[in-house]
């Protein structure tokens, strides 16, 4: 597959790249912090042709989460504007020499420091801080029992848009995975959760899929997003005044649909870089065996 460079950075995000510059000189994450970002060419081009059509999308419905396991999507990018309204963008990452276990340690490890964030993405990433980092940082829990259930608030430039959001990392089965079917598809970790804005605790506004299973030299990673008032998302904590909210701080369609394709070019651009980073940062800074 060709890679080819990311050239769109909005100024903020050059300014961004900057900070993180500055933040890693002289640190042991300077050598992960990429300039140069890249991503396939299939998917830069397949995301510039428009709104996937409706057909080619899922709901966040229990039945279509699981009919995800499955069911392959005909593409491996795309966004598009449903119901409610909902902004949605689906996506699939091949992370050559990663593992799921490398997948659960990175959602672990970079909340400690927000270095470590931005390396995933510095031009846009500013912080990621859990609600509970004594639990982030108690050994005695596995990963997921660290970060499920622990609030992070995520700071990030989604393009031109400063985006100032909670993810409510959620037990896979909470969502509506049915976990019998989520191992035999050979899913092994998951990184998905419901999604906040600060300051409005528990009113859903989102749900947000990332997860990984073991492929040939390396990983998958499946992502889905939904952000908006699809009645499917009513079977959450207070999503029933997602609509209102969002009427009241000005996202309307036009606005998810341009969000969309910015929340795309960021999901391709971020998860590129994370799969070139892993495995060399699993390497120094993971468990190490024995
Ligand atoms: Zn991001």
């Amino acid at each position: 597959m060709a890679f080819v460079p990311v050239t769109y950075y909005p100024p903020v995000m050059q300014e961004q790249l900057r900070n993180a510059r500055a933040a890693v000189e002289g640190s042991p994450y300077e050598r992960y912090l990429n300039v140069d970002l890249t991503v396939p060419l299939e998917v830069a081009r397949g995301i510039q042709d428009g709104p996937l059509p409706l057909s080619d999308t899922i709901s966040p419905t229990v039945e279509e989460l699981n009919a995800m396991l499955t069911d392959p999507v005909r593409r491996d990018w795309g966004w598009s504007v449903l119901e409610g309204p909902t902004l949605y963008v689906q996506s699939r990452i091949d992370f050559p020499g990663s593992t799921p276990e490398m997948f659960e340690w990175w959602f672990w490890w970079h909340t400690l420091d927000p270095r470590r964030y931005m390396l995933w993405f510095p031009h846009s990433h500013v912080s990621a801080t859990p609600a509970d980092p004594k639990r982030m940082a108690d050994d005695s829990l596995t990963f997921a029992e660290r970060f499920y259930g622990n609030r992070h608030h995520v700071k990030e430039w989604m393009g031109p848009e400063f985006l100032d959001s909670i993810i409510n990392f959620t037990d896979p089965a909470v969502l509506g995975f049915d976990m019998g079917k989520f191992s035999a598809a050979g899913f092994a970790a998951s990184a998905s959760g419901l999604l906040e804005l600060p300051g409005v605790p528990d009113v859903t506004v989102g749900m947000m899929i990332h997860i990984v299973r073991p492929v040939e030299g390396g990983m998958e990673l499946v992502s889905r997003y939904w952000l908006g008032s699809h009645p499917a998302l009513r079977r959450f904590p207070g999503a029933e005044k997602a609509c209102e909210l969002f009427a009241s701080v000005g996202i309307d369609a036009e606005k998810m649909r341009n969000t969309a394709y910015e929340l795309s070019v960021h999901d391709m651009t971020e998860w590129n870089n994370l799969a070139r980073i892993l495995p060399g940062l699993y390497a120094e800074f993971g468990p190490k065996p024995g």
